[in-house]
């Protein structure tokens, strides 16, 4: 079993404060300002360029891809870090249209994260091949799935709701009309069990500063299924997914399997701080982390309907259809949720209503979980969201 008061001891947090944003931004570890620190002074500041080989920075995105590969499912290989999550989409989707070369139809979600329909859409407009993004509503997606579509391209848990749709099932669907899946994982990665390889996603790809924790700005990852690894084109084609980068030939080869995938120079201070990140995710079930993350979530749901009448729910109630978020349809959200930061309780908003909580055992207690309730209780009793103050609203939400 996880001691999961063992692992709120790895985090530096704030005191008198309820973390319910690490859907968003995972907090500190505690190991990693020292790890960056010795990063800046001892590897770059002593080692210089050589640290490019003494400090392994160049075998970071692999090395830290295997410890992520671990956490979905994914074989040693298979996944790779570097970019952002927007780039890493655009990279998936790209490798599995070529591999569907006959087909037009991008198939995502209306609930999917924009950026990922932007990408599709900015995609399909510079192939110039007549690809088209379809998006139908979560509920429906699978009724268009058709041999038509290319790609299924979809986000397994929704940014906003927290559903979170049938990863296997949608993947088979896709694959018996003769389509490919790909994944974003955003929400899922640290969040809850995943197996891409029991799920047989052709592509995935996700972040890791939201549930595991790597900081803002940490690489995103991508997987690519190992039938697909030494025939997927990259797309991008930097010079690291080079076969042999410093031959710096002027012909572009494809790297070895997931290598390709890379693309330029890896963020190396940020991997740092990634590593300490990852390394509170060793001894971690994932099964039991899922567990505590539906006994915290069906807690808080009940407290609130219990405090907030009037606060809808806009997650699904059935836990095994949500993620690790709970959220609250509210029309003044936006102010309620500065009057809950202006109390010490840390959740964020999704336009038009959304209020969202992130669940997260690793470091969150029943008795934050609680104190949240009784907090959002008070800003809703007292109508403590009713303040000018609330209503400006800043550039991040
Ligand atoms: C958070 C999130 C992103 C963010 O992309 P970045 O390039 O890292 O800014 C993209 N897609 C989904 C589904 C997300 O949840």
């Amino acid at each position: 079993m996880t001691d999961f008061t063992a692992t709120r001891a790895l985090f530096d947090l704030p005191g008198g404060i309820v973390y319910l944003d690490g859907n968003s931004l995972g907090p500190l570890p505690r190991a990693a300002a020292a790890r960056v620190a010795q990063a800046v002074t001892q590897e770059w500041g002593e080692m210089l360029i050589t640290g490019w080989n003494k400090a392994g920075w160049m075998a970071q995105p692999a090395r830290l891809g295997d410890r992520i590969g671990a956490l979905i499912g994914a074989p040693e290989g298979t996944v790779v870090l570097g970019d952002t999550l927007s780039i890493k989409v655009y990279q998936a989707l790209a490798a599995a249209l070529a591999l569907r070369p006959e087909r037009r139809v991008i198939l995502s979600d209306t609930g999917n994260f924009p950026t990922d329909l932007y990408m599709a859409e900015g995609l399909a407009r510079l192939m110039a091949q007549g690809h088209v993004v379809k998006t139908a509503p979560p509920e429906d997606v699978a009724d268009h799935i058709d041999d038509t579509v290319a790609v299924l391209m979809l986000t397994e848990v929704d940014y906003r709701t927290g559903r979170r749709h049938d990863l296997p099932a949608l993947t088979a669907q896709a694959h018996d009309a003769g389509a490919l899946a790909v994944w974003d994982l955003a929400h899922s990665a640290g969040a809850l069990p995943v197996d891409v390889t029991g799920g047989a996603a052709d592509f995935a790809v996700g972040c890791t500063y939201k549930f595991l924790n790597g900081g803002p700005g940490a690489p995103a990852f991508i997987y690519v299924a190992p039938k697909h690894a030494d025939v997927a084109d990259p797309a991008l084609q930097g010079w690291l997914g080079h076969a042999a980068p410093f031959a710096f030939d002027s012909d572009y080869r494809a790297g070895r399997g997931i290598e390709r995938m890379r693309v330029g120079t890896p963020p190396v201070i940020q991997m740092a701080a990634l590593e300490t990140a990852l390394d509170v995710w060793d001894g971690v079930d994932m099964a039991a982390l899922r567990a505590r993350s539906v006994e915290l979530s069906e807690l808080f749901i009940a407290e609130v309907a219990a405090r907030c009448p009037d606060l809808a729910l806009a997650s699904p109630r059935d836990p095994a259809q949500r993620g690790s978020q709970v959220s609250f349809r509210f029309e003044q959200g936006y102010a309620a949720m500065q009057a809950l930061i202006a109390r010490g309780v840390i959740g964020d908003f999704r336009a038009p209503d959304i209020m969202r909580f992130g669940i997260t055992p690793l470091y969150t207690s029943e008795a934050d979980i609680l104190r949240a309730a009784e907090v959002l209780g008070d800003v809703l009793d007292g109508r403590l969201w009713d303040d000018p103050a609330y209503l400006v609203r800043a550039a991040v939400t």
